[in-house]
């Protein structure tokens, strides 16, 4: 993408599209990545906290924080494929929904500007992380450590796979494993958007039917029932 058109945005400051591959430095010295850490650091810091400090072992941490990664990637892999690509026109709709919706369309219909690769609205997923947290605290229930990791970790996995988004679309991503990535991501964007839903844990695809190559197969074969 070489896309050097300068937009205004709300407060009429021209804003940059990706005219040029963005580094590891440009990413977190941006507003919306540093606004970012400063709200999920001290959080990680907290409940991470009372998590070893509860935990009557490293392993009740470790399965923890397995559980949160594999079950956050999943609601993720959920939201992308079956809420992401709707806009609804209801209000009451978009106001429950948080509009997420029309952002992320927004993101596929101009994936150049890279401030629309990041979520700047990041308040109600701490809010409610934190009530996840607070309710693992004061229900009376056991292995409220491995609980608490996994909000941690599967919030962390959560910004982790934001920064990894900004990186598919602007960053020269070459090395092994990060290119298989930028290609299962790209291939979303620019030849199927209704396949590869996840983004780093690219297995959901694949076990739920929606890899690039699963969908084009079964998409040629409905051609050729067709004709
Ligand atoms: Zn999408
Ligand atoms: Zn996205
Ligand atoms: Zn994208």
């Amino acid at each position: 993408m070489t896309d050097a058109r300068v937009l205004v945005d709300d407060e009429g400051t021209p804003r940059q599209t990706a005219s040029r591959s963005r580094t590891v430095l440009d990413l977190v010295t941006y507003r919306t990545t540093r606004k970012l850490f400063r709200m999920w650091v001290p959080f990680w810091l907290l409940v991470g906290g009372i998590a070893v400090w509860l935990a009557r072992g490293p392993l009740e941490l470790v399965l923890g924080a397995v559980y949160g990664i594999a079950v956050y990637s999943l609601v993720e892999y959920l939201m992308h494929r079956f809420l992401y690509h709707w806009e609804p026109e209801n209000r009451f709709v978009r106001f429950i929904t948080a509009d997420v919706g029309r952002h992320h369309m927004r993101h596929h219909r101009e994936p150049s500007d890279y401030k629309a690769a990041i979520n700047a609205v990041q308040t109600p997923v701490v809010i409610l992380c934190a009530v996840l947290a607070l309710a693992v605290l004061v229900m009376p229930q056991p292995l409220k450590a491995a609980w608490l990791i996994s909000v941690v970790s599967g919030s962390m996995n959560y910004v982790a796979q934001e920064l990894v988004h900004f990186g598919t679309h602007h960053m020269r991503m070459t090395s092994g494993l990060l290119n298989v990535v930028k290609r299962h991501h790209m291939l979303h964007h620019y030849r199927n958007e209704n396949a590869n839903f996840g983004l780093f844990w690219t297995f959901w695809d694949r076990l739920l039917g929606t890899s690039y190559e699963q969908v084009a197969r079964r998409e040629t074969r409905r051609r050729a029932d067709k004709s």
